[in-house]
């Protein structure tokens, strides 16, 4: 057994990388490998989450595979574990399996209250929430995009946790688009299409997750279209989730396109500073682990604006913390985060120093810029100034607004989203904010 765990560790390491490898899987041991079960000894839960989350299946298909037998993952820790938490756990668990058991699969702590709003996310939660309270009814389909991270896949479950607690004989359904792409093909092949129309197309509530993924894939466009239409038409509820908003996804047909745009398309922004601190505070509180103040700010101002790498950062910091039986301090943070930190903590990044570097590339008076008149001249300067204090900066949108001629936040979104959509249509501006961006930065 000895054997057969030292080869899954030379193979997870270069699946996950060296640096994962030896933080996650390192401290952990192969404890039992029985009746297609393997049990894997953990220093403590943190680790589980870890791996659950990040590298879900990894560890079932790497000892699978080398055992020859399809084998089930346990985890197992000595920690003793804080009767609040393990109460919790146990709730969740026989909620998760009660949706299971209606074919739902679903993650029941992905829940509206768990889900920390702000300016970034306050659309689409609302969105979201409003769906949620009148499935059907409210818009119809429901269109989510946002970077990788940001939480779409939350929003979409927290939908379904709602909807399915509420009517229990409701047919709700989430699905990746990559697996309902794999049905497609699988019920193709095996000439079960009925199976699957019969499926998809009673359902009440249709989430469907990651809709960028059927990109190509014609047969699955095919299968969608007419789903969504018989959803439609019966008024049952479709929310949809992407990586980018629907004129950006190329190679779907224009009719499905189309139909991506028939509801409430809302956006998920990267979380601001003040977002990022009350995330921290909300995941500390779940978790049951204490920092102190100075060690939150310091997390929400240097972790990137991704809300899983940020979740990532906080279980790190707990597991090295109850490995060494040391508290958290900030020695600790900056080593144990030092590769996933933004760089420059003795001068970050201000506003201001934004401003004089924008008025400086584009040649003119950063009072101009900073002024409340609004010519044609500087109004593409300010956007950009705007757009680059949100990219380069842990600023808040108000602060940046306020900066830049005493705009509000609504203003500053906005303008991001002009140049970000300028720069995704246009290569030599593109290009021109890319070197702009990274003179600032050195
Ligand atoms: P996406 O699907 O957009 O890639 P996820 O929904 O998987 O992102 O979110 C990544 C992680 O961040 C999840 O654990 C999720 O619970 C958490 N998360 C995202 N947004 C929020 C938020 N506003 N409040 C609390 N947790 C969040
Ligand atoms: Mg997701």
């Amino acid at each position: 057994m000895k054997d057969l765990w030292d080869r899954a560790q030379k193979i997870l390491k270069e699946r996950v990388g060296e640096r994962h490898h030896e933080m996650w899987f390192k401290p952990v041991e192969l404890a039992q490998v029985k009746d297609g079960q393997a049990v894997l000894d953990i220093p403590n839960r943190f680790f589980k989450d870890w791996v659950e989350d990040n590298y879900p299946g990894l560890l079932s298909e790497v000892l699978g595979e080398l055992a020859g037998e399809t084998l089930k993952i346990r985890f197992k820790t000595t920690e003793k574990q804080d009767p609040t938490t393990r109460k919790m756990d146990n709730m969740l668990e026989s909620k998760k399996m009660k949706l299971a058991s209606r074919g739902i699969y679903l993650n029941p702590r992905y829940t509206f209250d768990n889900f920390v709003e702000g300016d970034s996310n306050k659309f689409a939660k609302a969105a979201a929430s409003a769906v949620a309270g009148a499935p059907g009814r409210a818009y119809n389909p429901l269109f989510v995009f946002g970077g990788v991270g940001l939480g779409k896949t939350h929003l979409l479950s927290a939908i379904g946790n709602v909807v399915a607690e509420k009517v229990k004989d409701f047919q709700v359904h989430y699905v990746s688009a990559e697996q309902f792409t794999n049905e497609v093909v699988h019920a193709v092949r095996h000439g079960k299409t009925d199976e699957l129309k019969s499926k998809y197309r009673t359902l009440d509530l249709f989430l469907i997750d990651d809709i960028q993924f059927i990109e190509n894939k014609v047969a699955t466009q095919e299968e969608l279209f007419h789903t969504f239409n018989s959803l439609y038409e019966r008024q049952k509820q479709i929310v949809i989730s992407s990586d980018r908003p629907p004129k950006e996804i190329k190679n779907v047909t224009d009719r499905l396109r189309s139909r991506f745009n028939m509801g409430l398309i809302a956006d998920i922004q990267p979380p601001e500073y003040e977002t990022k601190l009350a995330i921290i505070r909300k995941k500390l509180d779940m978790e049951r682990i204490t920092l102190s103040k100075e060690i939150e700010e310091f997390l929400a101002r240097r972790i990137k604006s991704n809300i899983r790498e940020l979740e990532g950062c906080l279980i790190r910091l707990a597991a090295h913390s109850s490995l060494s039986g040391r508290p958290v301090d900030m020695e600790m943070a900056k080593t144990v985060l030092k590769d996933i930190l933004i760089e420059d903590e003795d001068k970050p990044l201000t506003v201001e120093t934004v401003m004089k570097g924008v008025a400086e590339h584009y040649g003119m008076k950063l009072a101009d810029l900073k002024a409340k008149k609004r010519t044609k001249e500087v109004a593409i300067p300010r956007q950009v100034a705007m757009y680059v204090a949100r990219e380069l900066t842990g600023s808040s949108l108000s602060e940046i607004g306020k900066a830049a001629g005493g705009k509000d936040h609504a203003t500053v979104i906005y303008a991001c989203k002009q140049i970000a959509d300028k720069r995704a249509g246009d290569e030599s501006f593109n290009q021109m904010i890319q070197s702009l961006m990274g003179k600032l930065k050195h």
